[in-house]
């Protein structure tokens, strides 16, 4: 491992890299510290652990935003059951035509999204994931439908997804119940991300940065819940207050703190599969490049109709809610070639590696 420079800061750097770990200490100096320096060796030392594993090469992910109903109320969300949202549910013949769109256009991952949706039953999202999957072979399927039963999960694997999203948002029990009502648990969700793990998904989970009561102890629990579940994805990005939510009078987490974050989390992870989120993007007009350039290497434009895309509103002020699939994805093009890298719309799967010893 190369070390830049020879101060103790560097040295300390270094370290989270060799030992794939990081102490409470260490994690609450690189939050605080205005140490340029030390900064610019965190996201060098990040950005080449990714180029050793992926190259200069980004991930696009097509995302399609399918349903924005949803049983759950998290007090963050702007879609949560008792948010005054006009709601909408895409017909599997528009997700499907948003899929060949985005095929045309070069994806080969796509990613469905939505809100915990009663309508989409196993016997819906299994045919659904098989139209995809029997239309287009070469295509990675993901999910991002919060949590159902094991059965489910099996049967949505067997059908042909391949990889699931569930942000686990917090790993420290109080915290969790902080952010969501009484009938949803810590416990619930990390047993939901074994059960995708074990039945053979790639599984990604993530939090957001700056959540209401969240504190360098909280994200500490985050970090090491990551290091040892060792997930093929983390997708962290900045809370953004929703208005209608009993949260929207508080203040954002930040671009930088969330940068801090990409690179600790690919230093533990050097071969994750990292998004510079769209909420990112919103933050910070350099949202998304920052990101990269600290050890993301994914990003996920929207291929949903634009008629709904307004309906899909998580939080305030979502980035390039008016860009047309295409328009979007030569735009991302673009910033990625700015700043030397190339985004590509292949697969992108996970590379192998060991698993940690540690394994929850
Ligand atoms: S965060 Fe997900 S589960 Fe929670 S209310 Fe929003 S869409 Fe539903």
């Amino acid at each position: 491992m190369e070390v830049y420079g020879k101060t103790p800061q560097d040295a300390r750097i270094a370290r989270i890299a060799e030992e794939r770990n990081i102490d409470r200490d260490t994690l609450r100096w690189l939050l605080a510290t205005e140490d340029e320096d030390a900064l610019f060796c965190l996201r060098k030392t990040a950005r080449e652990t990714a180029d050793r594993a992926y190259g200069k090469r980004v991930f696009l992910r097509g995302l399609i935003e399918f349903t924005n109903y949803c049983r759950n109320d998290c007090y963050y969300c702007g879609i949560r059951r008792s948010s005054p949202c006009e709601r909408y549910r895409l017909k599997e013949e528009q997700i499907l035509s948003c899929c060949g769109a985005g095929y045309e256009l070069g994806f080969r991952t796509f990613v469905l999204q939505g809100g915990e949706d009663a309508y989409f039953t196993d016997e819906r999202l299994c045919g659904l994931v098989s139209a995809v999957k029997e239309r287009w072979p070469d295509c990675a399927l993901t999910l991002s439908v919060g949590e159902r039963s094991r059965e489910s999960y099996q049967a949505l694997f067997d059908a042909g997804a391949d990889r699931y999203l569930l942000r686990h948002e917090t790993a420290d029990a109080a915290h969790y119940g902080l952010l969501h009502p009484a009938e949803q648990s810590l416990a619930e969700r990390k047993a939901c991300l074994l059960h995708l793990k074990e039945i053979g998904y790639q599984v990604g989970c993530g939090f957001m940065v700056g959540s209401p009561g969240q504190t360098v102890d909280t994200l500490y629990a985050d970090l090491q819940f990551i290091r040892q579940f060792n997930p093929h994805m983390v997708g962290i990005g900045p809370f953004i207050p929703q208005k209608d939510t009993p949260f929207g009078g508080e203040p954002a987490g930040t671009a930088e703190a969330t940068i801090r974050l990409l690179s600790v989390i690919r230093l533990l992870l050097p071969k994750v599969l990292l998004p510079a989120t769209t909420a990112l993007g919103t933050i910070h007009p350099k949202g998304r490049q920052r990101g990269i350039r600290a050890g993301a290497n994914v990003v996920m434009p929207n291929l949903s109709p634009m008629a709904v895309r307004e309906k899909y509103r998580l939080y305030d002020n979502k980035a390039y809610t008016d860009a047309e699939a295409a328009e979007c994805r030569d735009m991302l093009r673009e910033e990625m070639r700015e700043i030397g890298y190339e985004a590509v719309c292949a697969r992108g799967d996970y590379r192998k590696e060991p698993e940690t010893e540690e394994m929850i």
